[in-house]
């Protein structure tokens, strides 16, 4: 294990201005924080964060990203807290750690291969700092280099993960280096057989060319020189699992695999690569179709080099890299090596100009400030050019499970992709544990939990603050649906209460028999159709009760019996049994009410019964009838409404005001108001309805006389004793003459 002196010169040598106190008390506290855990080796945990570490000072990284990997795995692995971190290392490393942590937690969420591309794009997108990421990738490497002590299950698991995951986000941070060794660890383990098969071919290969990479290299050096050309030329056997992705991209078998040897020439310009180029090609066969020319056409992460393939002096297939040494630092090092230029400082510690010794690893500073300029994800995507993912949103459930939605997407689009019925019982959201409107744009990696209640109908107006086409539909259906349970609800209350009127007691039974006769399909059915209008109460009663019940005397007799049952057993047992909320009716002596049974409950202005308020109509407090309109449910009237006088008795509907005092809502109501016609005027009224928090919808001006205005203003109050007190407020003021309520 790396003692801590070893550690702290590692950092201090590319970093003197690394702050050694810091390092001493991170890696002392990491190793308390461990204690005795042990890794599935058997050695002591706190080596797995140190290697780690490690691992990192070989990108020379920042004292904080040191650090920050000597306590990436304390909170989700030990009692300590971030509070904690972020009061002894600062909120820096404090947030780096986080974000760590909520990495980890990604761990519990299945990778299916078809969510390892989401998967990619949400660690990007998550990692508000680019720190993060690289010690995410060391964490994996780490654990990669040791899988061989895991249960092989797991390592199965673990090494497909790194494939589908972390080596192509290594690749897209253009770290070639790191995702090499993950590719080649991963392949060992997920596919020991090809992985075999591949080496041993390898190993023949290998023997029967002895000493072939080194006379590569020497003839290159020397065409190199002989034209004047200062080029370092280094070759390398490529690894199993290059050879293994070639062989499956071109579908090769492995007898024919030839090209084994990969060469480099690192060159000191662009225009010196050219020439080398140059050189190679006339030098020896080139293989038509290999030539690649990523300088003038850098891949999306950056990646600059020309590829070419020649035939080689013993006829071997020779695959030649050429690069500047800046191309190559950036295709080693990727992401950790983009911004290193502007800063004039080489990640091997050289300096390209002169000012970068005054602070030769802002670099870092200055990667980060710079990809995440107001600590925006969207922008960090969009400087480091990691192919992005703008038009997308990555959020968990509570349990982990992650979701994918558009960019816009609200807490109610989270719920519906979630589950149809969790977003048909949505009431709330809590985001990152508070609770947030249902408006709220979601953001990657928040945490969104739904608030549900049950017996909620999704508002019609969430179809428009819903951004995706499975919530929309769902939203517009479940108000279908509910509109049609409000209906038949309202159908069976008004055939209850005919029945009554004759002096039966309705069932739903009885109505089965009859569907044929009506028409209709369900009982169901049958109640919607009178809810809406469509099929008249009386051919309901016509169908089920024969000709002869529905005399009057007969009727008359039938409610003498039913009377004096009703008087044991009481409206409200009944009630109930309906699963209704009543309210007895109004007074005893109300003819018109007795005889249509308990009154409907109006809860406000979105009813559970299709309910509409006809303009300035009515507001709680008032007594209100109900009109049952075709197609319309109920209108509602206010009892003094000219209006109402239109509509015969037969259709009117005994109502009754039952407001949620929990969600109380506003009803419009209109006054007409006399008053002086004076400057400031009008102003003393807005203020008399303003101060008694009325809102003003609307004023017209009716009549403009000499000396009086008369007004009529639409309002919106709360119910009537709120009205009431407007009312009695402006007949108050001097400049007032009048004031009136009017229904129509
Ligand atoms: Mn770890």
């Amino acid at each position: 294990m790396m003692r801590q002196y070893e550690l702290v010169e590692r950092v201090r040598k590319y970093d003197p201005t690394a702050d050694e106190n810091l390092l001493n008390r991170a890696y002392v506290y990491a190793m308390m924080a461990h204690g005795t855990q042990k890794r599935a080796s058997g050695d002591p945990f706190f080596s797995h964060p140190l290697e780690v570490a490690a691992i990192l000072t070989e990108f020379k990284l920042d004292d904080a990203t040191i650090v920050a990997a000597l306590l990436h795995d304390v909170i989700e692995d030990t009692d300590v807290t971030r509070a904690e971190i972020d009061q002894k290392f600062g909120p820096e490393i404090g947030a780096l750690v986080d974000g760590l942590t909520k990495i980890k937690k990604l761990d519990l969420v299945s990778k299916k291969a078809e969510q390892a591309e989401n998967f990619r794009k949400l660690l990007v997108a998550i990692s508000s700092d680019i720190r993060v990421l690289l010690i995410k990738l060391a964490d994996r490497l780490h654990n990669m280099r040791t899988l061989e002590h895991m249960k092989p299950q797991s390592r199965l698991r673990v090494s497909e993960e790194t494939l589908e995951i972390y080596a192509p986000l290594a690749g897209r941070m253009g770290m070639q280096s790191m995702r090499d060794e993950l590719e080649e660890l991963a392949f060992r383990w997920s596919n020991p057989e090809a992985y075999e098969t591949v080496s041993a071919k390898l190993g023949e290969i290998r023997a029967r060319n002895a000493g072939l990479v080194q006379e590569i290299e020497a003839a290159l050096q020397k065409k190199l020189v002989e034209a004047g050309l200062i080029a370092t030329v280094s070759g390398r056997e490529k690894k199993p699992f290059s050879i293994w992705r070639k062989m499956q991209n071109r579908q090769i078998s492995l007898e024919q695999l030839s090209d084994i040897y990969a060469f480099r020439i690192v060159t000191s310009t662009v225009s010196d690569c050219y020439r080398a180029l140059g050189i190679a090609h006339s030098s020896w066969r080139a293989v038509p179709g290999r030539f690649k020319d990523y300088i003038s056409t850098p891949k999306q992460n950056n990646y600059q080099s020309i590829h070419t393939t020649i035939v080689g002096p013993r006829h071997q297939w020779v695959e030649l890299q050429i690069r500047t040494k800046e191309m190559h630092e950036i295709a080693e090092y990727g992401v950790a090596a983009h911004t290193l230029y502007k800063d004039g400082v080489m990640l091997d510690g050289t300096n390209t100009s002169s000012h970068a010794k005054e602070n030769p690893y802002k670099w870092l500073r200055h990667l980060v400030d710079t990809l995440l300029e107001g600590d925006n994800s969207v922008e960090f995507l969009e400087h480091t050019k990691l192919e992005l993912f703008q038009d997308q949103v990555f959020c968990f459930t509570p349990k982990g499970r992650l979701i994918a939605l558009p960019r816009g997407a609200t807490p109610i689009d989270f719920a519906y992709a979630v589950h149809t019925d969790v977003g048909n019982g949505c009431v709330g959201a809590i985001v990152n544990g508070r609770q947030m409107p249902l408006t709220t744009q979601l953001r990657n990696g928040d945490q969104v939990e739904i608030v549900l209640s049950k017996g909620q109908i999704p508002p019609a107006a969430w179809e428009r603050i819903a951004v995706t086409g499975k919530a929309r539909s769902s939203i517009r259906r479940a108000a279908r649906d509910a509109l049609r349970r409000q209906y038949s609800e309202l159908g069976r209350r008004l055939l209850v209460a005919a029945f009554r009127r004759i002096g039966h007691d309705y069932a739903d039974e009885k109505l089965k028999k009859s569907l044929s006769r009506l028409s209709q399909k369900s009982v169901e059915d049958v109640h919607a159709a009178v809810g809406r209008g469509e099929l008249p109460v009386r051919d309901v009663l016509k169908a089920i009760v024969p000709e002869s019940e529905l005399s009057q005397e007969s009727i008359a007799k039938r409610k003498r019996t039913m009377d004096r049952r009703q008087n044991e057993e009481g409206w409200f047992a009944i009630a109930k049994g309906m699963g209704l909320k009543f309210r007895m009716p109004a007074s005893g002596n109300d003819a018109a009410n007795a005889a249509n049974g308990p009154a409907l409950p109006i809860r406000g202005i979105n009813n559970d019964v299709p309910v509409k308020f006809e303009e300035a109509g009515a507001v709680p407090g008032d007594r209100i009838v109900g009109v049952l309109s075709e197609g319309e449910g109920i209108r509602i009237f206010q009892i003094h409404s000219p209006k109402l006088k239109e509509y015969e008795h037969e259709r009117w509907v005994d109502v009754t005001w039952d407001i949620d005092p929990e969600h109380p809502e506003r009803f419009p109501a209109k006054i007409a108001v006399t008053a002086l016609n004076e400057p400031g005027t009008l102003a003393q009224i807005a203020q008399v309805i303003g101060e008694s928090d009325g809102n003003i919808d609307n004023v017209r001006m009716v009549r403009r006389a000499k000396d009086f205005t008369e007004m009529t203003i639409d309002l919106e109050v709360w119910d009537l004793d709120h009205l009431t007190q407007i009312i009695s407020g402006l007949k108050g003021k001097g400049a007032v003459s009048s004031v009136e309520r009017i229904f129509h």
